[in-house]
Formats: C-alpha cells, structure tokens, sequence
C-alpha cells in the first residue's frame, strides 16, 4: 500500500485534502465508527444514526469510484474502540509508504491522532475559508477580537454581497436589526422536507438502539439527509421555500414550530456534505436575481462566513486552555430538566422537547432560551458544554465550544462576544408565543408564580455586578437597576435566591 488516508465522521467531502493525489491502485482510504467518538458524552441516538449512516454512504459512493476502503464497523469485534488505534491497527498491517490526514474538527482527536507515534502527513482543511493560520494572523496583536471585523475581512476576501468598488451591497455590512421580527400570528414554516431511512440506515439504526438506547433523546423520527444528494435537495427546499422569510424570522420562535424558515443544513455541512462556498455563492445568486431580501441573504451570508469561520478561529488559536475558561465562577450542576424538557417553564419545555425530538433547535432558541437561562441560573461551563455537544445534530467541539462557552456563558471574559447575551422572560415574549400557555406570568417578577427568568435576570446582575457594570455595553442595563427602589431590589434578590435555591434543591421549576 502506497498510502493510507484516514477520512473522520465529520469529513465526509469528496474533495477533502487527505485524498489529494490519491491513487486508486495503490492507495486505500480507512473510515472507523469508534465507540470513543460516540460515547464520550451522551450523544442523542440520531446524531450517531446520521453520522454513521452518513460514513457507510460515503464508503459507498467512493467504492463505486473505485477506489479501495476499510470501513471498521462499531460492532467488528476486532475494533480497537478508538480512531488513533484503528488506524494504528491497520497501518500495522499494511505497512503503508505514508498516512494522509486533513486535520481535525476537534482538539481531542488531532491530539490523541499526533499522540500516536504514528508518522503522520497533516494537511489543511480546505473546506473552511479561513485556515487556522490565517486566522492566528488576523488575530494577531488585537487585544479584543469582534466577529463584525472579521466578517467584514471574509466579505472583501469572498466578494460576496460587495459592489464593485469594494463597498457591502445596500451600503452597509450588517442587517441584523431587519432579522429580528416575531412570526405574525397565523404563520407557519414550510413543509419540512424528510427523508425515509434506506437499507443502509436502518441497520445503523438497529445498531444505534442495541448500544446507545440509554442516551437522552428520541430514537425514533430520524429524517436527515445522509448522503450528498439528499443534503442537496434539503438545500434547494430551503432556497425555495425557507430563504426568502429567514431573513425577517431569524430570531423568532413558536410554540410547535420547531424548524420555522431554517434551513436544518448545519449538520450536513460540519460533516462535508454540502460546501460552504457553494452554498454563500447561491444566496448571493438569489438576492442577485430578486429572489430574497438583502435581510436574508446577509443574514445567512453572516451565520457562514462571519459566526462560523470566527468561532473555529477563535478554538483553534485558544485551545486546549480556552475549555478550562469560566470568568463568572459558574459551578452549578446542570438541572436534570435540561435532558426531560420536564419542566413548568413552557419555553424551556419547547426548546428542550424538540431537541429531544430532533436533536435540533434554532439559534436564537439555544442563545436565549436554554443557553439564557443557564447564564442566569450560574451552571459551570463544562456540564452545559458537554449538554450542547451531545443533543445536537451539527455539534461539534470546534463550534459547540465557543459558541457555549463563549457566546452562551461569557466564560471567556468577553473575548469571543463583547457582553453576555442575558435577557429576562421580555425577550422571549417579544419574540414567540411561548409565554402564552406558561404556567409562570411573564409580567410578574417576584410573586409564586411570576416568570423565573426574570428575577433571575436581575440577580445575574446584581452578584455580578463588578465584573459587568464598567462594560459600555451594560451600562443602561446598570443605570435601571441603580434606579430601581431599594425595596424591589431586595425582592428580587430573594426572588432570585429562592429559585437557585429551588434548583439546588433538584426542583424542575
Ligand atoms: Fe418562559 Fe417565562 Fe415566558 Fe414562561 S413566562 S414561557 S418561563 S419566558
């Protein structure tokens, strides 16, 4: 054998640098579903269901190449239980001239790949926009990091949504004020576009029950794509039907409406079945052809090339040390709910039971709804993290860390975001319905039965105080609490108190 080229679960691109100048006669590529990589937290069942049936399809599609593939199943009893020794395993065996590898998604696994005395050739993952390395050069010297800048940078390196003389189409860079609209009563999302289990599917899924059944989450339901013609089509449902109102309902939620106008190509993309590029160059095509709003071009145009090239910058130029970050001295344990959705907060039980259902929720739901509520209720950043990474189909460490960390928890200082995304049950009332079947009033603050986000809200701001209130950011926030009377200032730290209490107390609330 010339050389052994080892494809991970998350790198599933025909285009992917470690096949570069791969020799079908000589060569053989090796994939491994690993009990390490699936069970290093609790994965929801169809995440592991989409990921393997997703590795055993790609397989396929590069035998019918003709090009030759190892493919170690999770239950071939000689499976070493892990990538670096399975591909110890059969470098063993073949006694390959080289070993190609395109660098990892996750820290963990490149470490535990370079730690294996294995001779290895890395190559750069080109399906990314910005390499780690000219990330680390953009950063370099800057004191404080801001996605705007950054985005701006990608948006004059990609041309997309530019005019020709270099300026952002409509005149400025960022719409994110005109995608913050609550859904009008009355309307729903498109019909979401399923995608039945084939042969090769359901036996990952008779797999998946007899190993990981006792993992949170739904086993049942799963509709994802899982090759690259179906996340083709998954695409062009949403440029049809979700683009043209993503832009507008970004931020909004609904009761019952799980997907809204999302696109749901997350976790085809992480793992190579669409490609970025590709994917930006057709909604500039759209909004070119007057086909959607400048809203939601840049709006998606945004997510892709500004949130998620900056947050995989930030994790490669701050690990390993950047998991350990936790500024606000956070170490409540996560509440048990958070893998029910049994709990009397009817946002909460919505954004948690669909992601028991699907192993999906939007951004704004993860932002502001659970990733809220554990900002204010001080739970430690490595039990939300790994929460995070588990129940989501398209988390992976390199994106589901900083964005939890970071962004969710301000764990980071405010290196990744410049003040945390704290809100009280206001927000969520302004942007869905949920408050409208709550037990809790989300008018009220300090009553039995008023709205917990609220007093919380006010307690993250009162124990945090020295740490917050110098942030320009902050500051109106900080100048209505020194308004406030003292006397409900002090219900609504008993308030406060009360409900942590309550939560320490393994009460669901
Ligand atoms: Fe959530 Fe509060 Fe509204 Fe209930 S009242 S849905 S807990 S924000």
């Amino acid at each position: 054998v010339a050389a052994l080229r080892l494809v991970l679960g998350d790198q599933l691109s025909f285009e992917l640098s470690a096949l570069d100048g791969l020799d079908p006669t000589r060569d053989r590529v090796l994939l491994a579903e690993v009990a390490e990589e699936a069970g290093h937290v609790p994965h929801h069942p169809q995440k592991i269901i989409f990921l393997f049936s997703a590795m055993r399809h790609f397989a396929e599609a590069l035998r019918k190449r003709g090009i030759t593939v190892d493919y170690v199943t999770l239950d071939d009893p000689a499976n070493s239980g892990s990538l670096a020794g399975e591909l110890a395993r059969f470098a063993a065996w073949y006694r390959p001239d080289e070993i190609h590898v395109t660098e990892a998604g996750d820290w963990r696994v490149e470490q535990a790949l370079k730690s294996s005395g294995l001779s290895i050739t890395w190559h750069a993952d080109r399906r990314f926009l910005c390499s780690r390395t000219g990330f680390a050069g953009w950063a370099s010297g800057k004191r404080q990091l801001r996605m705007e800048f950054f985005y701006r940078e990608m948006r004059r390196q990609t041309g997309l949504l530019l005019n020709p003389d270099g300026t952002p189409e409509g005149g400025v860079w960022n719409l994110d004020t005109d995608n913050r609209k609550p859904l009008p009563r009355g309307l729903h999302g498109p019909i979401t576009l399923r995608f039945a289990a084939d042969e090769t599917t359901r036996a990952v899924q008779a797999l998946v029950s007899a190993h990981f059944a006792h993992h949170y989450g739904c086993l049942d339901g799963f509709d994802y794509p899982v090759t690259h013609a179906e996340a083709e089509q998954l695409w062009l449902h949403f440029l049809d039907f979700g683009l043209a109102a993503f832009g507008d309902y970004q931020d909004a939620m609904a009761s019952g409406e799980p997907f809204l106008f999302h696109a749901r190509v997350g976790a085809a993309l992480n793992v190579g079945l669409l490609d970025l590029r590709r994917l930006c160059d057709d909604v500039d095509a759209a909004y070119r052809q007057g086909r959607v709003g400048l809203n939601a071009a840049e709006g998606f145009i945004r997510q892709l090339i500004g949130w998620r090239e900056y947050v995989r910058g930030i994790y490669w130029l701050q690990m390993p040390d950047y998991a350990q970050r936790n500024a606000l001295g956070n170490s409540r344990p996560l509440p048990e709910f958070y893998w029910t959705g049994q709990t009397r907060m009817n946002c909460m039980r919505q954004v948690i039971g669909q992601t028991l259902e699907h192993a999906y929720a939007h951004h704004i739901q993860r932002l502001m709804v659970t990733g809220n509520f554990a900002l204010l209720a001080g739970i430690a950043p490595p039990a939300l993290c790994d929460w995070y990474l588990a129940v989501y189909m398209d988390a992976f460490d390199w994106v589901e860390l900083p964005n939890v960390l970071g962004m969710v928890l301000h764990a980071d200082g405010g290196y990744l975001g410049s003040k945390p995304y704290c809100a009280s049950g206001q927000y969520i009332k302004r942007m869905s319905n949920y408050c409208q079947d709550c037990s809790y009033k989300v008018r009220e603050s300090t009553t039995d039965d008023a709205c917990p986000f609220n007093a919380l809200y006010w307690h993250f701001l009162m124990r945090h105080r020295e740490q917050l209130q110098g942030n320009p950011r902050m500051s109106m926030v900080y100048r209505n609490l020194a308004r406030m009377e003292g006397s409900k200032q002090q219900a609504l730290w008993e308030r406060g108190e009360s409900l942590l209490a309550r939560l320490d107390a393994e009460d669901a609330l």
